[in-house]
């Protein structure tokens, strides 16, 4: 029996969004009652995540405002190819206007998203941070720059995803985690597992695992693109990690307790369980032994977490399927 979990990264901005999954089917139905979208509205769409995500859905959604005002509206046009289009007055004016969603900013620092400017606008990035009190989270994964050049700007407190991901300048060293990564957590910078569709490489989380390295928040990264397959959900995700070697019960407080704290939802009662506290409750069983596929197309098979009860508020949810299973 968990508390109802907490997504740290999703793709939930449907309707505006080609990546937006559906968020009360992808993660309520699932198990999840509080997640965060990371980074698919900017301050330019961000009356409509209010209106048609925030508001019209029966799950806690806060959200790491996109440092570009478009957004991520589209995977196959970078939302700052144009430079200008980050904006740090409109950002830090969204952030102001609304303390209760914004929890943070995010910038992808892929070199198809920055083009040649990658450090301009992840200093600026880390200036409008700072400047809001929020942290960034900065998105790996096809960055120009190995990533102790990228992490030399971060802060304590802000937030790398995809840590495991199997494209170039990870946080491997061969078997080992680089020195430089391990010294960015040391001094306080997070990391973020954000499964998605193609930053999770099960030989990466394995060797990462086998040094001792687990992410501060498991998410799954849910998008349009993926909740389908191969991501699923973030029952799944953590099963993933579990079968790579990770102790069921650090995952579990890597998806409930650490995001809470994270997004501040920790203060509205959220990732634990209490006398006299929200009754968001998951109840999961371990189910038979499938076949899991990263991103690359590599499988493990490992037992499934399926929920069998949600709680949210104390009503009982209507769970759907995994959508991993075959069609009848
Ligand atoms: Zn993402």
């Amino acid at each position: 029996m968990l508390p109802g979990l907490v997504e740290g990264h999703t793709h939930i901005f449907q309707y505006v969004s080609a990546v937006g999954a559906p968020a009360e089917e992808a993660h309520l139905r699932r198990g999840v009652v509080a997640a965060a979208d990371a980074g698919t509205a900017g301050a330019s769409t961000f009356a409509a995540f209010r209106k048609l995500v925030v508001e019209a859905n029966p799950l806690r959604i806060v959200n790491f405002l996109n440092v570009s005002v478009l957004g991520l509206i589209d995977f196959r046009f970078g939302e700052l190819l144009n430079p200008d289009t980050l904006v740090p007055e409109d950002a830090l004016a969204t952030a102001e206007a609304h303390p209760d969603i914004v929890r943070g900013f995010k910038i992808r620092l892929s070199e198809d998203v920055v083009g040649e400017n990658w450090e301009s606008l992840l200093k600026k990035s880390v200036s409008l941070a700072e400047q809001a009190g929020l942290p960034l989270m900065l998105h790996i994964g096809e960055t120009s720059e190995p990533l102790p050049v990228v992490l030399d700007y971060l802060r304590p407190g802000d937030i790398v995803a995809h840590c495991y991901t199997g494209k170039p300048h990870g946080i491997l060293d061969g078997n080992r985690v680089q020195p430089a990564v391990a010294a960015a957590r040391e001094r306080g910078v997070l990391f973020d597992s954000a499964h998605g569709k193609s930053n999770l490489s099960f030989e990466v989380a394995r060797r990462a695992i086998a040094d001792g390295f687990l992410p501060d928040v498991l998410s799954s990264d849910t998008s349009a693109r993926n909740w389908r397959g191969p991501v699923f959900d973030l029952l799944t995700s953590i099963s993933k990690l579990v079968a790579l070697g990770a102790p069921l019960d650090e995952c579990i407080r890597r998806a409930t307790v650490a995001p809470a704290k994270l997004l501040g939802l920790d203060t509205e009662g959220y990732g634990r369980l209490e006398v006299g506290g929200r009754a968001d409750v998951t109840v999961v069983t371990e189910t038979e032994e499938v076949t899991l596929p990263d991103a690359s197309g590599n499988t493990i098979v490992a037992p499934r977490l399926e929920p069998t009860v949600v709680l949210h508020g104390g009503a009982e949810v209507d769970i759907v399927p995994w959508r991993g299973l075959p069609s009848a």
